[in-house]
């Protein structure tokens, strides 16, 4: 449990957000302003970015104390960038965002009120969405689907907007992997959470980092590193495949001897064949998928490498 008016980390990834930072400080900060307790502190991690990023956020430390700076040494990506804000907040509780206003700060006080209810985590399911709607149709597939296949129980529409006590912190920042689904992870801890609906608005400014393949990588990194369904899937499309040629077995017997003629068909012999291969390769490349982060684990590079970090506490 933490204190009825906990010590607040606010820790948000930067990566080039130049043009959406002036508003964001002034929204975060007024609501900072607001909230019982403290001091409080804002960790901005910056993933090597490119523009005026990093002389803005230095310009705000200098003004405002509160304002921490975590600058990586190059673009490690935004589940790295967290782990890394995670691992430089102080707080009791804090609070995980974006940095583009999608996630409204106006919210916090709401989800540090759950918080003090005896919560653990408070994560924003996404309310209203305002992404076009072949994006919400792949959002709304891929939590479903991830939910189905996971091992751990993770919530549907829940994104990496949360408020999460110390313990928590402390549980996720003890598991050592890599290919970091952040809101899996968070689930995976256990410990008492919930969820309250907050709209996701469209980005104040500047463009989504999330190109479509990246969020393609995000959605396997979810379901390669919450799941092992993929892998028995092959056992399972190996099984049918057998037992679905065993009976053409039973049937070619029967033709020949009942009927006295044999089963033909040249171009169902192709189709057979080109099946079982691309099954085959198929599932060659779901092990490989798995195989391939076995390596990245074992390598045990660590997360994210930081150039310089700001405090003044
Ligand atoms: N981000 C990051 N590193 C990256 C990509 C994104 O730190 O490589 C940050 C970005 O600055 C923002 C947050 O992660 O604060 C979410 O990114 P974005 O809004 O582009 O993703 P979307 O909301 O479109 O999924
Ligand atoms: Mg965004």
């Amino acid at each position: 449990m933490t204190a009825l008016a906990p010590r607040v980390s606010v820790a948000i990834p930067v990566f080039n957000e130049a043009d959406v930072l002036p508003e964001l400080l002034r929204r975060l900060m007024g609501v900072l302003e607001g909230l019982p307790g403290g001091p409080h502190e804002v960790v901005f991690v910056d993933d090597g970015s490119s523009d005026a990023t990093v002389s803005l956020l230095k310009a705000a430390a200098e003004r405002d104390l509160r304002i921490s700076i975590v600058a990586l040494s190059r673009n490690f990506g935004h589940q790295a960038a967290i782990t890394a804000a995670l691992d430089h907040a102080h707080g009791d509780a804090v609070v995980v965002m974006d940095a583009d206003l999608q996630d409204p700060p106006e919210a916090i006080p709401t989800l540090l009120a759950k918080l003090a209810e005896g919560f653990d985590v408070v994560y924003a399911r996404r309310g209203e969405r305002h992404e076009p709607w072949y994006l919400r149709a792949c959002y709304y597939l891929f939590y479903r689907l991830i939910a189905v296949l996971s091992d751990t129980r993770l919530p549907l529409d829940a994104g990496d907007f949360a408020v999460l006590s110390r313990p928590v912190i402390e549980a996720m920042r003890s598991a050592p992997e890599r290919h970091r689904y952040l809101r899996g992870l968070r689930s995976w801890v256990g410990f008492r959470q919930t969820g309250i609906t907050v709209d996701r608005g469209t980005r104040v400014a500047g463009v989504s980092k999330y190109r479509p393949l990246k969020l393609l990588r995000l959605a396997f990194d979810g379901l390669f590193a919450f799941s092992t369904v993929p892998l028995r899937a092959a056992a399972v499309v190996g099984g049918v495949a057998v037992a679905g040629s065993l009976l053409f077995v039973a049937y070619a017997v029967y033709a020949k001897l009942v009927l006295d003629q044999s089963p033909q068909g040249f171009t169902a012999l192709i189709v057979a064949i080109v099946f079982s291969l691309g099954v085959q390769l198929m599932f060659l490349g779901v092990i490989g998928e798995y195989v391939g982060r076995v390596y990245e684990e074992v390598k045990g590079r660590p997360h994210y490498v930081v150039r310089e970090v700001i405090r003044h506490t």
